[in-house]
């Protein structure tokens, strides 16, 4: 690919995030799946579907462009899915985990807005007031999405994965106040030589 040209710059990143929201639609379904809470799967279900839309309008820009979308694969997403899908498929607690799910989302919209801004702008420079247009408009979406998330996380789910991390301490904190009996014994500690006398 040579870059001769606003216009090759301009057609060669349309290519990119073309190919990110491609691969954000075949990895969002997957993370769905994997969240608790009711308000952010309902968040995440809502950009599914205008992310479907957002390729709709690229795929009209290459159209009227007459170009073809295919041809480069983002690796900057690839890489962004790649640590999400591993965050989410840890085990844990569901709160915690939701809250890994909302931090590996916003990773994904912050690079999506950094790609929109920048075609959004080439656009405009180019006389393509019609792309200009589309393209705000998916670049808005995905500053409402990234919105949406902080406000779950700061409202909700991060102070339940806090809370629910708070209860653990408690739990362990009563355990060792109370007068101890056998079945007191941590699970995790096994007995070793010299311990036989120890009374729990
Ligand atoms: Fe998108
Ligand atoms: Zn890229
Ligand atoms: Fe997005």
């Amino acid at each position: 690919m040579r870059l001769e040209s606003m216009h090759s710059l301009y057609v060669e990143r349309l290519r990119d995030m073309r190919d990110a929201e491609n691969q954000i639609l075949k990895a969002l379904p997957k993370m769905i799946e994997r969240v608790h809470h009711a308000e952010l799967r309902v968040a995440l279900e809502h950009h599914l579907e205008e992310t479907r839309q957002q390729v709709s309008r690229l795929d009209l820009i290459f159209d009227e462009l007459d170009e073809s979308p295919r041809g480069t694969k983002c690796k900057g997403m690839a890489g962004v899915l790649e640590e999400a899908d591993e965050l989410a498929n840890e085990n844990g607690d569901p709160s915690v985990l939701d809250a890994a799910i909302i931090d590996a989302a916003q990773h994904v919209e912050h690079y999506e807005i950094a790609g929109y801004g920048a075609v959004k702008t080439f656009a405009g420079l180019l006389g393509y007031d019609k792309h200009e247009t589309l393209l705000e408009t998916s670049l808005n979406e995905e500053k409402k999405a990234d919105e949406t998330l902080t406000d779950l996380a700061e409202r909700s789910i991060n102070l339940d994965a806090l809370q629910g991390a708070e209860r653990e301490v408690r739990r362990a904190a009563q355990l060792a106040d109370r007068p101890r009996t056998e079945s007191d014994r941590p699970p995790e500690r096994r007995p070793f030589f010299g311990d036989e006398d120890r009374r729990y």
